[in-house]
């Protein structure tokens, strides 16, 4: 018996022992297509020789340095890089070790950024049903997802939530997507104003809802108007792209295709893409500047912030997305992986719905295509195909109706960027 505390508490998972390209292996000597990243983690797949040797330097150079005493060039440089590549007005990047503590320091980020403006008021986040944030406590109190949150309630802090954009499931009949846009603003409105906007402090949303909902895309002008109403009351937009980030929708963040700009964006999965444990926060300048005119120093911090092997894996990944035009790629086979999803199962009785951005798509799976109906969730679908997908060697990242049992069962795909056509 494992001595590890694993996901399951009855089975061992296989144990990997290679990876190469889109494929992984275990000590059975089966290989494995990983057609999901494992979580869409792994963006440039398994073994890439050029982020090794990145981390092989770095590890070479300087293993690790403390961050109360000392930054690092590659950290710098990183910092730099996603800077440049961010939407409008982020100004600085906080580099933490994961999607959750990403997200727990954009939450005390926009915090402190209302206490250091003197309004302590501000104490409330609003978020959506169909989401998930990460598991540590602020992050999965931001969290829809109510499975996960059930036995921790009593922990958590009290989260207003709105619907989710999930046009497919809550579009109602005869409403045009604009109306049902403006419904979901309007409810979204309703809820700041019953909050009372002077004690809100932020928005949070995943762009392309990851592992609550397979990779739903927003309606087009749904986060212009979510910009806006935030703009109108004052309260941070906090886009969550610790799934959908990072390239994985054909552009380096994902509400770059919404055309607007977050206050702060959490990413992590895609950043170090498996090779090592990395996330960050990207904040906007006029966040960071006034903490450094005010206290001049942000309450947080971990002891691996800023890892210097971490950062340079995360580098390499940059470099090799840029050199090698991945995000091109990613359109490109993103549109080919949908079009023979469509041929396979666009009329499958049980596929209600295919869609997503770029090589992030899933399809939703229903008892009934013409009521969308989903398949009770006592039957664990979702389990079975994992189950039934590793016996014949392919990673997929199928989820059951977590929300409220309405929710259909999902398989989201997500295959590294260098993915062949062929493959
Ligand atoms: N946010 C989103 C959108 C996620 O999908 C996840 C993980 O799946 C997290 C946050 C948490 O990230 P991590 O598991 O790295 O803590």
């Amino acid at each position: 018996m494992s001595r590890i505390l694993h996901r399951s508490l009855h089975q061992t998972p296989p144990m990997a022992v290679g990876g190469q390209g889109i494929c992984l292996r275990d000590s059975q000597g089966k290989t494995y297509i990983d057609a999901s990243g494992g979580a869409a983690v792994s963006s440039l797949g398994h073994g890439h020789p050029d982020v090794i040797a990145a981390m092989h330097a770095q590890i070479d150079r300087c293993a690790y340095a403390h961050t109360a005493f000392f930054t690092t060039e590659v950290a710098e440089q990183l910092a730099d890089r996603l800077v440049a590549r961010a939407p409008a007005g982020i100004g600085a990047v906080y580099l933490v070790s994961g999607g959750s503590e990403a997200m727990e320091t954009a939450l005390k980020l926009a915090r402190q950024y209302f206490v250091e403006g003197g309004e302590d008021q501000r104490s409330l986040f609003i978020a959506r049903r169909q989401s998930y944030h990460g598991n540590t406590l602020g992050a999965l109190a931001v969290g829809g997802n109510e499975w996960r949150r059930k036995p921790f309630a009593p922990l958590l802090m009290d989260v207003p939530r709105v619907a989710p954009c999930y046009e497919y499931r809550d579009r109602l009949e005869g409403q045009t997507t604009a109306q049902y846009t403006a419904m979901l603003l309007d409810e979204l409105e309703a809820t700041i104003l019953l909050a009372g906007p002077e004690r809100v402090i932020g928005f949070c949303a995943e762009p392309v809802v990851g592992a609550t909902g397979g990779a739903i895309p927003p309606t087009p002008d749904y986060f212009r108007g979510v910009r806006a109403l935030c703009d109108k009351y004052g309260i941070l937009f906090i886009a969550d792209e610790v799934m959908c980030g990072m390239g994985r929708t054909g552009t380096m963040f994902a509400i770059e295709q919404d055309g607007v700009a977050p206050d702060l964006i959490a990413v992590a999965k895609g950043l170090g893409a498996g090779y090592a444990p990395i996330g960050a926060v990207l904040a906007n300048g006029a966040i960071i500047e006034r903490l450094r005119s005010g206290s001049g120093t942000f309450l947080h911090g971990h002891t691996y912030i800023g890892h210097p092997v971490a950062a340079a894996a995360a580098l390499a990944v940059q470099d090799v997305i840029e050199r090698d035009d991945l995000l091109v790629q990613v359109q490109k086979r993103g549109a080919t992986l949908r079009r023979m999803l469509g041929d396979v199962f666009a009329s499958h009785p049980h596929v209600g719905d295919i869609r997503g951005r770029g090589l992030f798509l899933a399809l939703e799976l229903v008892r009934d295509r013409a009521t969308r109906e989903p398949f009770a969730p006592e039957l664990k679908l979702h389990a079975a195909i994992k189950a039934k997908a590793m016996e014949c060697g392919l990673m997929v990242y199928p989820m059951g109706g977590t929300i409220d049992g309405r929710r259909g069962d999902h398989v989201l795909l997500a295959p590294p960027f260098i993915v062949s056509a062929a493959q």
